[in-house]
């Protein structure tokens, strides 16, 4: 974009600054929360490969999000880590001139075998998805029994390789909500770790509001099992994780989608794995841009139709969240990926 081209900006004045990409709706995990296994068992059907953008196209579609004002990349799925040569994904977008950061959230179970690549791809951070340390609770959380040491080995290898390393752990009253200060205590010498209210995503977590915890009491725990954590500023406008520090300079981070949404500054859009544009990670529908993109239309009109999606965009679920029917209708969380 020519320095002096105006900030492309939506119906409620927001910026288009974040696209985050899925590159496959297939998951290793089943965590009961995003892709429980009786609706995602053994007979659901995937998407067919052919049906997924290709490198090629998603180069294509970043390059155009960056024109009109995209910053920030972040990969995810389903789980990122199973879409075949992703490094060479990552190393496409990496040469896109105007993106700032590439980021992937992923549950950590392929990052032993993959980061040291994804590096020297290009990619900068992950944030690796944890919801407990107790083997138990956390095989009960990824609903196939997964042993909570092979993210840690994930986390390690992201380390050793030199990425920049958060987690991401979401919180359900009764099921994880009793040991966050000992998840928060192993981990906070390592990476921050961003708690994350349980929400109402897709259509089949079964979600109800008493299992959020809000963030207050989630700070309340972490502060007393050890010093009082006090709260720090946001490294820029319109950061979704409120930031806390210990006396030690350790950072805990709360996402409070629930209890204070923050569509006011919500700059994200998301690609699903077929090229569907969604505006919002509660919207019932997306748009697509495979179709127009395999039928040749031009930069330029591809252009047009993502700045016209983008200017008329009047989402704030989270905000609505009340006033909405509970038969509204979400977008699946593994075809856009959180
Ligand atoms: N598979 C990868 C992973 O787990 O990190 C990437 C996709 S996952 C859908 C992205 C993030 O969304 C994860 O950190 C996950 O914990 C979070 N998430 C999924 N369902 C959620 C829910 N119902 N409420 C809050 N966060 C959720
Ligand atoms: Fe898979 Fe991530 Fe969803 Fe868990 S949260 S089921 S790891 S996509
Ligand atoms: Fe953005 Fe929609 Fe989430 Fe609000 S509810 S922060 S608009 S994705």
């Amino acid at each position: 974009m020519s320095p002096t081209a105006p900030t492309l900006t939506d119906a409620l004045g927001r910026p288009l600054r974040d696209l985050r990409i899925s590159v496959t709706d297939r998951c290793n995990l089943r965590c009961t929360y995003c892709m429980p296994g009786e609706i995602f068992g053994p007979d659901y059907a995937f998407l067919p490969r052919e049906e997924l953008l290709s490198f090629e196209e998603i180069e294509r579609l970043a390059r155009l999000f960056v024109v009109l004002g995209v910053q920030k990349l972040r990969l995810t799925g389903g789980e990122p880590l199973l879409r075949r040569g992703l490094p060479e994904l990552v190393a496409r977008l990496s040469r896109l001139e105007g993106v700032q950061d590439i980021a992937m959230t992923t549950n950590g179970l392929l990052l032993p075998r993959l980061a040291e690549g994804l590096k020297a791809a290009g990619l900068h951070r992950v944030t690796v998805s944890l919801d407990a340390l107790d083997p138990e609770v956390f095989g009960q959380m990824n609903g196939l029994g997964v042993h909570p040491d092979k993210v840690l080995a994930g986390i390690e290898a992201a380390l050793t390789a030199g990425l920049g390393v958060k987690i991401n752990t979401v919180v359900q009253r009764g099921v994880n909500d009793g040991a966050l200060a000992e998840l928060w205590t192993a981990l906070r010498g390592k990476a921050v770790v961003r708690f994350i209210e349980f929400m109402d995503v897709g259509n089949h977590n079964g979600w109800n509001m008493s299992q959020v915890v809000p963030s207050s009491e989630v700070v309340a725990q972490l502060s007393a099992a050890g010093e009082a954590l006090r709260p720090v500023a946001a490294h820029y406008p319109g950061e979704v994780a409120a930031r806390y520090v210990d006396a030690q300079g350790h950072e805990a981070g709360v996402i409070s989608s629930v209890s204070a949404p923050f569509c006011g500054d919500c700059s994200r859009a998301r690609l699903s794995a077929v090229g569907q544009l969604y505006t919002c990670l509660f919207a019932a529908s997306g748009f697509d841009l495979r179709g127009p993109l395999r039928s040749g239309e031009s930069d330029d009109e591809l252009l047009a139709r993502v700045r016209g999606l983008w200017s008329v965009r009047r989402d704030r679920y989270s905000e609505e969240r009340g006033e909405l029917s509970a038969r509204h209708q979400k977008v699946e969380m593994s075809h856009i990926g959180g």
